[in-house]
């Protein structure tokens, strides 16, 4: 996104039509109307949001014949220079490029002649924050002691690179990124005088990707005009950016809230059959549950939602399905997905993971998934320890051993569906003790082939699934033989011994 036709041809040319910015331009205009301008100004903020134009309507309103003005002409012959990057004295230095050393050493040799035209000299550096240390040491020279006709005025999209010594002598004036509502608003200026036709959402698609930068917003539309044909349509805009639509943003959070797993991933593979970036999507969703988060709080407030007024309203109705405390836990769990993503070189598996886990159905879904993720990712040593130790892991878990027990019936019927056998098996023991996230599920003395049948590593593993599904806690278990015997101990019989064996391939090698 280089050259583009619109960013030039809408380029402000006076203080009134820089947008986004009125902070700036009205220091900027009282200072120029009391006569009290810096000497150097350091303009910083990231790309395309109009430093360098504001630097250049700074030097026409020096400059102009009828200057110092905060109404330059642009009609003399010094406006027309500097708005053409021709006048002498008007210096733009890329900081960025190899020549920049060389040129703030001529800076430094040239700074002391008097302008030729206009009453000022202006150097304008940008990405000064590039500028070599001995280009630097040159620059700081001439600021200690400019001439009362030089002005100086650097920009940089990365103020925290500049030496103290050098932002010391400026004043900085920090330009932010442009709203949505803003970039809209200018596109629609662009559109309406240009004859382009295109729908609002076509505008407010382009004025989302461009992340504040208007030039960008400009060279989009600039790229989608010279692409479509006759009407640009949010097709096009979303094929050529590989947008996500606000819609599946929605969508997906509906299948979240509904604790809807399937339905979600069904989503999330549309999305990347329909060739979406999955890192814009990841980004966008984090972002809408950030919006949710907002709504929730200022109760829709669309001043601090930069979207439009018919989505804001939606955004609130969305967030009045989740708590605070649920939004928190979704953005922790979208935010670990990058960290995952890092990890695996991929981001398709940990998105599919962490929105199946937003989609759980449980009452406390996460907090306790997320810690045990965290153990798990810093040290597999110390997985392994927490595995085979002794001692349970010191992991909060929300639940009382009454809570086991409350759910063991459903959890046992849950179990019935996956594997009969070892629904059967665990219907003949009870939770016995919880301690951390350690449950010890005791068996009658007489069913120890129960015990070694679930000891398995595979049933076990259903176990501990259908406990954490029902539970909301990733529980790990193991299997005691009681003294105590249960009323049902004795029905069971050699019947049940011989279906343990059937199912296990096991045999008795010893009896009470
Ligand atoms: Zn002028």
């Amino acid at each position: 996104m280089s050259y583009t036709v619109f960013a030039l041809k809408w380029r402000p040319k006076n203080f009134d039509e820089i947008i986004g910015q009125s902070h700036i331009v009205t220091t900027l205009k009282s200072a120029l109307q009391k006569n009290r301008l810096a000497h150097a100004y350091l303009f910083a903020g990231p790309r395309g949001v109009g430093k360098t134009s504001t630097a250049r309507i700074l030097a026409k309103a020096l400059n102009c014949k009828e200057g110092p003005t905060v109404n330059p002409c642009g009609k003399c012959n010094c406006c027309l220079e500097i708005s053409e990057g021709r006048s002498l004295d008007v210096m733009e230095i890329d900081g960025a490029s190899n020549t920049g050393v060389e040129d703030v050493r001529s800076l430094r040799e040239n700074v002391k002649f008097a302008p030729t035209m206009g009453k000022f000299k202006i150097y304008i550096i940008d990405e000064v924050h590039m500028l070599s240390t001995p280009a630097f040491n040159a620059l700081l020279k001439t600021l200690e002691e400019p001439p009362e006709f030089v002005k100086f005025v650097f920009a940089t999209t990365h103020p925290d690179k500049i030496p103290s010594t050098v932002l010391s002598r400026c004043q900085r004036m920090d330009f932010r990124r442009i709203s949505v509502m803003e970039i809209i608003a200018q596109l629609e200026k662009i559109v309406k005088s240009e004859h382009i036709n295109v729908d609002k959402e076509v505008l407010f698609a382009i004025a989302k990707s461009s992340d504040g930068a208007l030039r960008d917003a400009e060279s989009i539309l600039d790229q989608l005009v010279s692409f479509s044909k006759e009407k640009i349509s949010l097709k096009d805009v979303i094929s050529v950016l590989g947008l996500v639509e606000q819609e599946a943003l929605f969508a997906i959070t509906d299948k979240i809230i509904q604790k809807d797993p399937k339905g979600t991933l069904e989503l999330l593979n549309r999305l990347i059959d329909d060739g979406k970036d999955m890192n814009v999507f990841l980004n966008n969703l984090i972002e809408h549950f950030r919006n949710l988060m907002i709504a929730k709080v200022t109760k829709g407030d669309a001043k601090l939602i930069d979207l439009p007024q018919d989505i804001c309203e939606e955004i609130l109705k969305q967030s009045r399905s989740l708590s605070l405390e649920e939004i928190f836990t979704a953005f922790n769990i979208l935010a670990n997905t990058l960290e995952m993503a890092k990890r695996l070189d991929s981001l398709r598996i940990p998105l599919e993971v962490n929105l199946i886990r937003l989609a759980q159905d449980k009452k406390n879904p996460y907090g306790d998934e997320i810690k045990t993720t965290t153990l798990k990712e810093k040290s597999p040593v110390q997985e392994k320890e927490v595995k085979i130790g002794p001692e349970p892991p010191s992991q909060v878990i929300n639940i009382s051993l009454d809570n086991v027990k409350a759910a063991w019936q459903s959890i046992i019927s849950s179990l019935s569906g996956i594997k009969m056998s070892v629904a059967t098996y665990l219907n003949e023991g009870e939770p016995f003790k919880l301690q951390g996230n350690l449950l010890t599920i005791s068996f009658p003395k007489s069913h120890s082939l129960h015990k070694e049948a679930l000891e398995r590593r595979e049933n076990r593993e259903i176990i501990e699934k259908s406990l954490a599904e029902a539970l909301s806690a990733n529980l790990r278990i193991s299997f005691i033989l009681s003294t105590e015997s249960k009323s049902k101990e004795d029905e069971a019989g050699s019947h049940f011994i011989r279906s343990v064996l059937d199912a296990f391939g096991g045999r008795v090698v010893k009896e009470d």
